[in-house]
């Protein structure tokens, strides 16, 4: 059995955050996140409080603009106009999911590049996509891309498989880590034979949202795998790696919680000040 090093992304995420706080509380400055928050859905209420606490932490302001779920298509892009128009203001995100009722499309193709946090306009999805770069990149993707860093896991001429394509994870990690020299394979639902293919990864990304797929069998001796998962089994947290039966296998791997998970939010700062130093021309 090998040893494999268990990455703690919930300490990478602090060190990151109290770096950001000191270098913002150093420049006098104070960016300012809207969130925009449409409807009740108990999992955005958490997930939009944690971003609260964690910006206020690090001296950004964050200000939480909350809609009915009811509200006109044409109100929520008034606000979204109002924010992109306001100096003040220098990341906005709308928090998904939206109720279904909305064209999410729509929605996020109306806040100012200049201002997309999250990364999911077009114009940024298409920069990182070509490989221009330049523009903002999605948090959760950039938290990946960071561990992997930090843990000096070599990416130039490696085989990386993500299981997973959405425009929030699998399409933008899968772009980033092509970026890098990664020779990329992206699976899906509708792919067949799944695990003869991770079992052919150096990096292997699971990012579908389904508990524990990921078994001891479907990867490689030696592998890094990195599980972006954040699923409830029987009431407990858990990822889409079955985590206990890949110790000893994988040599590198994430824990959920603990992972990739607190890095999503720490990445989603380092945007908003990003945007800020843009804004300011710093
Ligand atoms: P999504 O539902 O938008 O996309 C899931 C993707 O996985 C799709 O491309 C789908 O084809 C694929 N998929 C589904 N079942 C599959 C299977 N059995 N085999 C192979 N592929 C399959 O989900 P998402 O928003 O990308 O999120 C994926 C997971 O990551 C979820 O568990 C979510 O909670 C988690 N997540 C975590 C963070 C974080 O901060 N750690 C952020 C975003 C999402």
């Amino acid at each position: 059995m090998r040893d494999t090093l268990i990455i703690n992304g919930r300490l990478s995420a602090e060190v990151l955050e109290q770096n950001l706080a000191a270098e913002i509380a150093a420049a006098q400055a104070k960016p300012f996140l809207a969130v925009v928050l449409v409807g009740h859905n108990d999992a955005s209420e958490v997930y939009v409080r944690n971003k609260r606490n964690r910006c206020l932490k690090a001296g950004i302001a964050c200000e939480i603009f909350r809609l009915d779920e009811n509200v006109a298509e044409s109100e929520l892009l008034s606000l979204i106009d109002d924010l992109n128009a306001n100096p003040v203001v220098n990341g906005i995100i709308v928090q998904l999911p939206l109720p279904l009722e909305f064209d999410v499309q729509k929605i996020l193709a109306r806040v100012s590049p200049a201002k997309d946090v999250d990364g999911f306009h077009p114009l940024n999805a298409g920069l990182l996509a070509s490989g221009f770069g330049g523009g903002f990149v999605p948090a959760t993707p950039l938290g990946v891309m960071r561990l992997l860093k930090e843990n000096n896991v070599e990416l130039c001429g490696k085989h990386a498989v993500v299981i997973g394509a959405s425009v929030i994870v699998g399409r933008p990690l899968a772009a980033l880590l092509l970026n890098q020299g990664c020779s990329v394979s992206v699976v899906h639902d509708k792919t067949v034979d799944i695990e003869t293919i991770t079992a052919e990864a150096d990096i292997l990304v699971a990012a579908c949202g389904c508990p524990k797929l990921v078994k001891k069998d479907w990867i490689k001796e030696g592998a890094v795998v990195i599980d972006v998962g954040i699923n409830r089994d029987g009431g407990k947290l858990c990822g889409d790696v079955d985590f206990e039966a890949l110790c000893g296998k994988a040599s590198v791997l994430t824990p959920v919680p603990g992972g990739v998970g607190p890095m999503t939010i720490a990445m989603l700062l380092e945007n908003t000040w990003a945007a800020y130093k843009q804004q300011h021309n710093l």
